[in-house]
């Protein structure tokens, strides 16, 4: 017998920001539906992984005012779940210090009063031990930042969406939107109808928006997730109190190299590059490209003298680029009963419990909590158009 129903909301995509979207609407009292093309959980999209970062440093101060009421919202899931979801370590923040974007990182902490130390090439080593600070770089750390548990925040999330009576369904991948009053959803087992959708697919919402007559200018890359091993164990671990890291540009690349200290796998330490090679998601183990590694390789030989410079583990990962690199929050600019998340650029995780509360906010016709002018389409629109 084929599925089907009828629901207030289909939230399509049940990644991080899909998972919060439904949690938030299922809080409502609306009747939600979720929806993901795999067996959950996978690592087939972006939000797989046991970590990510989550700081209030940002170049804008948009982001960082919406972290402040993010990290109370993953407080208060970390409460109501009874699961802890985020660990303290700070976060340090390094670039030339004459750089427009290192200076805006630090604006953007002054300006916003969140608490940070500043570091002298004076005092660096004694508090970063095993990292060397380039000649003419700044140094600072955003000391609320940490790690996030990724995988154990969405099986929370999901579990808490399905308590409330949420329904997820995967393992069923939506081939048809029909937009409408109420928007008809095909799947691969049947068809379901509900008042509003909310488009959460990640790297396929090109494909999800096809049938609405609309494309985002997306860029698919595959990211190489690194993981290097210390020469000494524990040099880089949690009782030495070392921090995530950030490098906003440096003698390798114009690209930010970030770091976690060792966490999933004891003895080795997340470094990643924020940049990768074009792919199609349903391809991307076709992507070989290593030139990001060879960037990383080179930076961990000149400034993480603790480190073996060949990565030990490498896992992949894909970030998900809009052009200015912020996200889309948006509904459709024709079917409005429509909600679009997508875009997420790589730093999307940790705002997961304010972006389920904005697309919730969009999918019921609310006045959202921020303003939203920085994530609408309509931005790339009137590129286009003034290009013309
Ligand atoms: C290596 C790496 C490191 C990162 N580090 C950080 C960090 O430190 N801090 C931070 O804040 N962010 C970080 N990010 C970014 C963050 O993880 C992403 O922004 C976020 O996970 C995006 O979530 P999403 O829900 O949009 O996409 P996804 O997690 O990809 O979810 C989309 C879902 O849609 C489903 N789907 C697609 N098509 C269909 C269909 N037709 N039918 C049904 N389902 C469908 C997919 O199967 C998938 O499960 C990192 C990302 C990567 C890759």
């Amino acid at each position: 017998m084929s599925a089907g129903g009828e629901y207030d909301c289909i939230v399509i995509g049940a990644g991080v920001q899909g998972s919060f979207t439904a949690y938030q609407l299922v809080k409502k009292k609306r009747k939600t539906l979720l929806l993901d093309q795999f067996v959950l959980p996978h690592t087939r999209g972006s939000s797989h992984g046991q970590t990510r970062i989550i700081r209030r440093a940002y170049e804008q101060d948009f982001y960082t005012h919406m972290m402040e009421e993010c990290y109370e919202l993953w407080a208060q899931l970390e409460r109501e779940a009874a699961v802890r979801l985020y660990r303290q370590t700070g976060l340090l923040v390094m670039g030339p210090e004459s750089s427009e974007s290192y200076q805006q990182f630090k604006d953007t902490l002054q300006r916003n009063k969140v608490p940070m130390v500043l570091l002298t090439s004076d005092n660096f080593s004694q508090h970063i031990p095993h990292v060397h600070l380039a000649e003419g770089d700044g140094a600072l750390v955003d000391t609320s930042a940490g790690v996030l548990y990724a995988d154990r925040a969405l099986r929370t999330v999901q579990g808490l969406f399905q308590r409330m009576g949420g329904v997820i369904r995967d393992k069923e991948k939506v081939t048809d939107i029909k937009p409408g009053p109420v928007v008809t959803v095909s799947t691969s087992a049947g068809v379901y109808r509900a008042k509003s959708v909310v488009i959460t697919c990640g790297a396929w919402a090109n494909s999800l928006l096809a049938p609405t007559g609309l494309q985002l200018p997306l860029k698919v890359v595959k990211i190489n997730v690194c993981y290097w091993k210390e020469k000494v164990a524990g040099s880089y671990d949690v009782k030495r109190r070392f921090p995530c890291f950030l490098l906003t540009e440096g003698e390798e690349s114009k690209e930010h190299i970030y770091g976690l200290p060792s966490n999933e796998y004891p003895g080795l330490v997340k470094i990643c590059y924020h940049m990768g090679s074009e792919t199609d998601p349903d391809q991307r183990d076709k992507q070989t490209d290593r030139s990001d590694i060879d960037i990383l390789q080179r930076y961990v030989a000149r400034c993480l003298p603790g480190l073996d410079p060949e990565p030990a583990v490498v896992e992949s990962c894909m970030y998900t680029l809009t052009p200015d690199r912020h996200f889309v929050l948006d509904c459709h600019p024709v079917h409005r009963n429509i909600v679009i998340g997508a875009g997420f650029s790589g730093h999307g995780f940790k705002f997961g419990p304010i972006i389920g509360k904005l697309l919730c906010e969009l999918s019921l016709g609310d006045v959202p909590s921020y303003d939203l002018s920085p994530f609408r389409i309509q931005r790339f629109q009137a590129k286009t158009k003034s290009a013309l």
